[in-house]
């Protein structure tokens, strides 16, 4: 492909509500919007929308990288992995900067080929991605009515965020939601890293009986390399999220030498390429994958949805349900129906636009 121009625009969504996490409160997204055009007319899309404390640069640097780049890829030629790999050797401390431009080549590329994204990541795409519901932290009885309407449109997986408060009222939490919402629905924790080792370990006995799904990172990622030790006694599936930010990590999770799930962040990791690769190397060592977006607008969702379709294991719900959460406006094809997504409906990454 032959590159003319690269454009750049500011963007900025606000939630739908505040997000409490283990992480400071989250209001707001904010960051750049990408558009490549090729010398035959076609133009792509791609968003970095950087979140410094699940593992990216900061804000900042995304805009310098992107402001670099755009200069050094105008007329830019050569095949989609050459310019990744020449991408990649540039920004390596950019990742959502390499998002957005390793998103905007593919679908560059896709279009040129006449193929859905999720065929330049993986061999045989999936046409439906289940997907899961955020329920954040806050109030149970908010939390609760916001569980029972997700239940009630279809959503078979909802996320609840933990870590705010003590271990103590995390675990009485859980047990009152799952008690409320019945032994069907399937429950997936996310401290973000909030437990020493000590409280994460009892942590992880205790909820064995509510029937968990999964538990998110549940140590600092700083202290990644005692994930293994804890995910090999824990009763409850672990999957390793923020820390794979670190490359060590990845390297360990690529070896089957860490957790048995991963939550996989093209935000993150740098780009669907970083990301369906880590994802072919953990499958083939036994990990289970699936991705989540670090709650973005349409172009980052869309992207992030072709990567679940590619690579993800089909029994995980992922964390694409983008309306839910964000102001935007996602394209009706964006919007999950019972918990799911078809990636096939894909008509571009940006279509729809940014709010
Ligand atoms: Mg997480």
């Amino acid at each position: 492909m032959k590159l003319e121009r690269v454009e750049l625009s500011p963007v900025r969504y606000r939630l739908r509500s505040t997000l409490g996490s283990a992480r400071a409160p989250l209001r707001e997204r904010q960051g750049v919007r990408v558009r490549v055009r090729d010398e035959d007319g076609r133009s792509a899309l791609g968003e970095a929308l950087p979140l410094a404390s699940a593992g990216t640069e900061a804000l900042a640097r995304t805009r310098s990288a992107l402001g670099a780049a755009a200069g050094a890829l105008r007329g830019a030629s050569g095949e989609l992995d050459e310019l990744l790999d020449g991408i990649e050797a540039r920004w390596p401390d950019a990742p959502a900067a390499r998002c957005a431009l390793d998103s905007a080549l593919h679908e560059l590329e896709a279009r040129r080929l006449g193929l859905p994204v999720a065929g330049l990541l993986g061999t045989d795409p999936r046409t439906k991605v289940a997907v899961n519901a955020l329920l954040g932290s806050g109030e149970f009885e908010t939390v609760l009515a916001r569980a029972r309407d997700f239940v009630a449109r279809g959503y078979e997986t909802l996320k609840l965020k933990l870590g705010v408060d003590p271990p103590r009222a995390d675990l009485e939490r859980v047990a009152r939601l799952r008690a409320e919402l019945g032994p069907s629905i399937r429950l997936r924790l996310d401290p973000n890293g909030a437990w020493p080792v000590p409280a994460a370990r009892e942590m992880l006995e205790r909820l064995a009986p509510l029937e968990v799904e999964l538990v998110e990172l549940p140590l600092p990622a700083s202290v990644w390399r005692q994930l293994r030790r804890l995910a090999d006694d824990s009763p409850v599936p672990l999957a390793a999220d923020e820390c794979l930010a670190l490359p060590e990590a990845r390297r360990a999770l690529a070896d089957g030498d860490l957790t048995p799930l991963a939550v996989l962040k093209p935000m993150v990791l740098g780009g669907l390429r970083a990301a369906a690769r880590l994802a072919e190397r953990a499958s083939a060592a036994g990990v289970r994958c699936f991705a989540t977006t670090t709650l973005e607008g349409p172009a980052g969702t869309a992207a992030a949805l072709q990567l679940a379709a590619a690579v993800c294991d089909p029994e995980l719900a992922c964390g694409l349900a983008g309306p839910e959460a964000v102001e935007a406006a996602f394209p009706a094809w964006l919007t999950p129906r019972r918990g799911r997504l078809r990636p096939g409906a894909a008509e571009g990454f940006g279509e729809g636009g940014a709010a």
